[in-house]
């Protein structure tokens, strides 16, 4: 079967993403790949359809246990057979997986990198003909990243001992320049085909706030916006405090971080994945591994120390694709508790290092322009403004700003030309007049009473227009001279520091989450998940929702075009969507104006060839009745017009055939279940059909 027919089938959507065609023709022709794709971009089916294609089996390499058991879980939603094979499993699991494993009966095997070179993991691979092997993640061979896994050095040397080599195939999110030569040259990766897809994640929103009260404008936006989220906090005491606030406030929250038990963590986070939590409020250590593709907003309670970390943690929304929300919540101490972070550091050059990064991340907030084009220039993309972020959004002027400039730039230039160069607050305090020293410079004290914050904004501003250098210390560059001597004007967006009063901001285009018929959809959703003990996107994401909602089917085949329906999960999940569905659609929807008749009735019904229970008959005529608008029926309602016609009797309490009910295929079964032995009547063909037949229909 094609890739594009398993795309389908499988999965249920109708077209591949950027890259993933290109990665998984070269796959399975034979030749190694790396994939540098965005988070959510959708990396895992480049590894999982090769892995249906090619013969024997796919080995996926992956650092995070919990995500191994969320994809397996999907994969098996969506029909295909895969395994996990890390230290969760006890070893009664473990030897049932390899058994299974060995008699063919998966086509994807997740492993652990600490496994591989484990006498029972020998042993599999021996008797295994491994055609692919994925290192997802791939980014964790590498010393330089920040998620080093001295384990994955092993996978080339697992790789070469096969009796044939297979195909290699790297993936990760992260990576810069230097990471990726790593992953090439370690992996030892023959010819591959390397696809870096952008870094933008156009479906989500970036704002940043620049607040004093945290907390109230935090209940605002909770209240304003419903589904998952992340809200994370700098410190371990911020996040309990947050929490203990929110669970005062009736929200639905759990909080994470590393202080806590092994125990309560993972509550935590099984709590937040399986939707029994709404939010989750945690430091740093909560999200590798959140697979959890519903997350609707991520809320940054206090300023990370670097752009790496922001956008991988502002990331973790949307990775259906769905819009979503990043903002930030920033204020001044923020950057002092960053510094504080920063400064336990033992090593300088380290603390000199992470002190960069962290003006970075300082000028993200302070920016005026586009949030979503500051990000990608960061990681060496050039765009244009995205005119939906909360800097594009702003609706308030642009004002001129020439003159402070030109005061600030002549006040660094003289600081430079007396080889000083200072940080933001010392150069600051001397314009303020607030210093002891550079008392008779003649820009001391020129910028008096203008509030700190507006020299901040304004420095930022001269920054990304490129008239100030900012590595932490300040000179002017000589683009300045501009200002200085030649009158350029500049201007920022925002208002003059005594105006205090601000402007509401427009409301942002959303999808509407209220809906009512997707609220109906989610908790089907959910009721299926809790009985299936899965998380609710395993059983369909957000997206896949949406499109239900937007394509209203009514039948299977109009099902199957909803992006996210695959064959199997049509009948797995998509029948209950269906019924729902209907119940929604009026019963007079355009053109469908034929009469609902009996005859109508006879025609439209399943028939089933086996003998099922009486609930099942009645399930096959709610689905006409239901498409048509009418009232449902009982499996109680059935058996009382059964027994009126003679076709059942009540023999002690028990519900019998008669001897003409036998005539027309009603048998009985013997059924030992927890609560006791019982009989029970069954079904067949002919007794579904005269059920039918028992039936008085009202036409319209
Ligand atoms: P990544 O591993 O790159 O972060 P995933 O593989 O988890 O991303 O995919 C993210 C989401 O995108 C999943 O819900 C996946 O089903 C969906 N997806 C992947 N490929 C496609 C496609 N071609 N069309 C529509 N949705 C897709
Ligand atoms: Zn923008």
């Amino acid at each position: 079967m094609t890739a594009k027919k398993l795309l389908k089938q499988y999965f249920g959507y109708d077209e591949f993403r950027e890259g993933q065609l290109e990665l998984i023709d070269a796959m399975i022709s034979g030749g190694d790949v790396l994939g540098i794709m965005a988070t959510g971009a959708g990396k895992s089916l480049c590894y999982q359809i090769p892995a249906m294609i090619l013969p024997g089996v796919t080995l996926v390499i992956s650092p995070l246990i919990s995500l191994m058991r969320d994809q397996v879980q999907a994969l098996a939603a969506s029909g295909i057979p895969a395994a996990f094979l890390n230290s969760s499993l006890t070893e009664k699991q473990w030897n049932k997986a390899v058994q299974n494993a060995k008699n063919g009966m998966y086509k994807i095997i997740y492993v652990a990198p600490e496994r591989l070179f484990t006498s029972s993991m020998t042993e599999l691979v021996c008797g295994l003909d491994v055609s692919l092997i994925a290192v997802d993640e791939a980014h964790c061979i590498s010393q330089w990243g920040q998620d080093f896994r001295p384990s994955y050095l092993d996978i080339p040397k697992f790789a070469a001992g096969l009796p044939v080599r297979p195909v290699l195939a790297a993936f990760t999110a992260t990576a810069t320049p230097r990471v990726r030569e790593d992953i090439l040259r370690t992996l030892e990766l023959k010819n591959p085909l390397a696809m870096v897809t952008g870094f933008d994640r156009p479906n989500l929103y970036f704002e940043v706030r620049r607040l004093k009260d945290k907390y109230s404008s935090l209940v605002r936006y909770l209240r304003e916006n419903s589904g998952a989220g992340i809200i994370y906090c700098s410190t371990r005491k911020e996040t309990d405090s947050v929490t203990e606030m929110l669970l005062e406030d009736k929200f639905s929250a759990a909080r994470y971080h590393a202080g806590l038990s092994e125990s309560e963590r993972s509550k935590s986070q099984d709590d937040f994945l399986y939707d029994r939590v709404k939010i989750i409020v945690a430091t740093n250590a909560f999200g590798m591994g959140i697979d959890k593709s519903d997350i609707r907003f991520i809320v940054h309670y206090n300023m990370p120390q670097n752009i790496e970390s922001y956008y991988q943690e502002a990331g973790r929304a949307g990775r259906d694709g769905l819009p979503s929300d990043c903002i930030m919540f920033y204020a001044r101490k923020d950057i002092n508790t960053a510094l504080f972070l920063i400064n336990q550091s033992e090593n300088p050059d380290e603390i000199a290092r992470n002190r960069k990064l962290l003006n970075k991340m300082e000028q993200f907030c302070e920016t005026g322009d586009c949030l979503r084009r500051y990000i990608l220039d960061y990681f060496g993309e050039s765009t244009d403004d995205c005119g939906n972020c909360g800097n594009c959004n702003d609706t308030s002027e642009e004002i001129d700003i020439t003159s402070d400039a030109q005061k600030i730039l002549s006040h660094i230039t003289r600081l430079n030309n007396a080889n000083k160069r200072f940080m933001f607050t010392h150069t600051a305090d001397i314009l303020l007049g607030k210093s002891d020293d550079f008392t008779d410079l003649s820009t001391f004290g020129i910028m008096k009473g203008t509030p700190r914050s507006y020299i901040r904004k304004l420095i930022s501003r001269l920054t990304a227009l490129s008239y100030i250098c900012d590595d932490g210390y300040l000179s002017v560059t000589p683009k300045a001279k501009e200002v200085l001597y030649n009158g350029a004007a500049v201007t920022m967006r925002g208002q003059k520091p005594e105006i205090t009063t601000k402007k509401e901001k427009p409301p942002k285009v959303k999808y509407n989450f209220s809906d009512e018929l997707f609220i109906k959809l989610k908790n089907l959703r959910l009721e299926i998940a809790r009985e299936e003990k899965v998380p609710a996107f395993i059983v369909f994401s957000d997206a896949t929702l949406v499109d239900m909602c937007q394509k209203h089917p009514r039948t299977e085949e109009e099902m199957l075009t909803v992006s996210g329906v695959g064959e199997v999960k049509l009948k797995r999940y998509g029948i209950r969507f269906i019924e729902l569905l209907c119940e929604e659609t009026p019963a007079s929807a355009p053109g469908e104006t034929k009469n609902f008749t009996k005859e109508l009735f006879m025609q439209e019904i399943t028939i089933e060839n086996e003998s099922i229970q009486i609930t099942r008959v009645a399930d096959n005529f709610n689905a006409v009745f239901l498409k048509y608008g009418k009232e449902k029926i009982t499996g109680a309602k059935l058996n009382n017009l059964l027994l009126e016609a003679g076709y059942l009797i009540i023999e002690n309490g028990v519900k019998l055939p008669t001897s003409r009910g036998r005539e027309i295929g009603i048998i009985t079964i013997r059924r030992n279940t927890e609560r006791g032995n019982f009989s029970q009547c069954l079904f067949g063909a002919e007794a579904q059909r005269i059920c039918a037949e028992l039936l008085v229909i009202t036409g319209d």
